[in-house]
């Protein structure tokens, strides 16, 4: 395994450890785990059971959908676990109280490293709780933040530079480690299983659109390569050729790795793949660095550059023709059928195409009191609705409609020299018709 995915947090090994413990929290999948990997590796090693932990929390604002999606995935991570002779273990309440308890008892913990501030936090506090070596990997990107750039990163074009230097070190085939079963088992850490109650339980299926899990991540994945890759380049809201693979990306359900290493087996379709490779790859990761070292990424005075809230400021008193609450907003009841029908399909599928998304939240600034007011409307509804919300790329697709990652345009109203989207770009490019009849209630 390439070193610099693996991270010793603490080295002070519990010499009368019983077990490996890997906390599996932000990579729910078994298939392309390097943290699951470097788990059985010492499991082998110290000839020592492994015990992969998931700890399930409840947080209000997050839709019952997610929650599905959410064990749909850990099914398939029990069961397959279960295939290769691992325990999988799943606790329910205190995150950090769980943790710090089941670790007790373990000779090396492993856990995947995060990006968000509240699970940066946690991890922050459980470390210092626990007394056993911890090993922190990173296996949900092509290529680890630090060390694509140690700073925020101003534009994609910037991080694009520091990207393609590091790449070829990272963008490498993974090999899955046999775990040799050790069969001494502990009473105590599997008592406090309780998965029979919750992810064993057949879900109702809300959404075909979206089952959750690593086995459904994969076969949206081909289908997309079968399918749509060769129209890529033609995606937007009337044709679904996009590969709707950012839920189960949020979740850790798929791997981004795995996920280049299959589009670049194909040996045509150049374009096409470098478009959506640039897009996993750059795009998404900027997003990963904006969050990693902007403290700031969720609140509204630390999202953007000082030139867009300089601009935006100064167009504060320019007239609104429409403005909208938020109720209003979620419930599409603004004048504009294109919003209405967007917001429609966020709240019905979870899910918006991507022009979309950008021409849905620059509304949402042209038709709020403030720029403030916006941005704020704007991350409640993408996180309370989205399977892939609560994302790096949740904050950073939200900022960049305020001028983030983004240069300054041609002056107008509302927006300054933030830049502008009118609907004429959306009856230009696409079947808004057809568009509208599939999400019009
Ligand atoms: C206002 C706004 C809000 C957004 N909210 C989210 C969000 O909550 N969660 C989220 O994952 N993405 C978000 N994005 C980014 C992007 O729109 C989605 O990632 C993309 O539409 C997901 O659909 P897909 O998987 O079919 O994309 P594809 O086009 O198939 O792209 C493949 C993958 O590349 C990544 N990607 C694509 N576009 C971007 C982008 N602009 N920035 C970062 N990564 C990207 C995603 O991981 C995506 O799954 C937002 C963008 C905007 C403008």
């Amino acid at each position: 395994m390439n070193g610099d995915r693996v991270r010793y947090l603490k080295i002070n090994e519990n010499k009368n450890g019983e077990y490996i413990l890997y906390w599996m929290q932000e990579s729910q999948r078994t298939k392309y785990n390097f943290s699951l990997n470097k788990a059985i590796e010492i499991a082998n090693s110290s000839q020592l059971p492994l015990y992969v932990v998931f700890n399930y929390i409840e947080y209000p604002e997050v839709q019952k959908r997610h929650y599905d999606f959410m064990f749909q995935g850990l099914r398939d991570v029990k069961n397959n676990l279960k295939e290769k002779g691992i325990s999988f273990i799943f606790l329910t309440g205190n995150l950090e109280e769980n943790i710090i308890k089941v670790s007790k008892n373990a000779k090396i913990v492993v856990w995947d490293k995060a990006y968000l501030k509240f699970q940066r936090e946690a991890k922050k506090r459980i470390s210092n709780k626990i007394s056993s070596t911890i090993i922190e990997v990173e296996g949900n990107v092509t290529v680890p933040v630090e060390v694509i750039s140690s700073k925020e990163e101003y534009s994609a074009r910037t991080l694009r530079i520091k990207y393609k230097k590091v790449k070829d070190r990272f963008l490498i085939e993974f090999k899955d480690i046999e775990y040799l079963k050790f069969e001494i088992k502990n009473k105590k850490i599997e008592k406090l299983d309780v998965s029979k109650m919750y992810i064993l339980e057949e879900k109702e299926v809300v959404n075909n659109d979206f089952l959750g899990g690593e086995i459904e991540a994969r076969k949206k994945l081909d289908y997309f390569i079968k399918e749509n890759l060769k129209f890529y380049l033609d995606k937007g809201p009337d044709n679904e050729r996009a590969s709707k693979l950012s839920p189960y990306l949020n979740f850790g359900q798929i791997s981004p790795l795995e996920i280049w290493i299959e589009i670049e087996k194909i040996e045509d379709m150049i374009e096409q793949k470098e478009s959506f490779l640039e897009e996993l790859t750059v795009r998404r990761e900027l997003a990963i660095n904006f969050v990693y070292y902007n403290k700031n990424y969720d609140n509204w005075y630390g999202v953007t550059y000082n030139w867009a809230y300089e601009t935006l400021e100064n167009h504060l008193q320019d007239a609104r023709k429409y403005i909208y609450s938020s109720k209003e907003l979620e419930n599409a009841e603004t004048h504009d059928i294109y919003w209405n029908t967007c917001q429609n399909e966020m709240v019905k599928i979870g899910y918006m195409d991507s022009y979309m998304r950008m021409y849905w939240c620059k509304k949402i600034l042209e038709w709020s009191q403030t720029p403030k007011e916006a941005y704020q409307i704007a991350l409640f509804l993408n996180n309370k609705y989205f399977y892939d919300g609560r994302d790096p790329s949740s904050y950073a697709g939200v900022a960049w409609c305020f001028g983030k990652h983004d240069r300054a345009w041609k002056e107008r109203e509302i927006f300054g020299k933030v830049r502008y989207m009118n609907s004429d770009g959306l009856k230009r490019k696409f079947k808004m018709q057809k568009y509208i009849e599939k999400y019009t209630k």
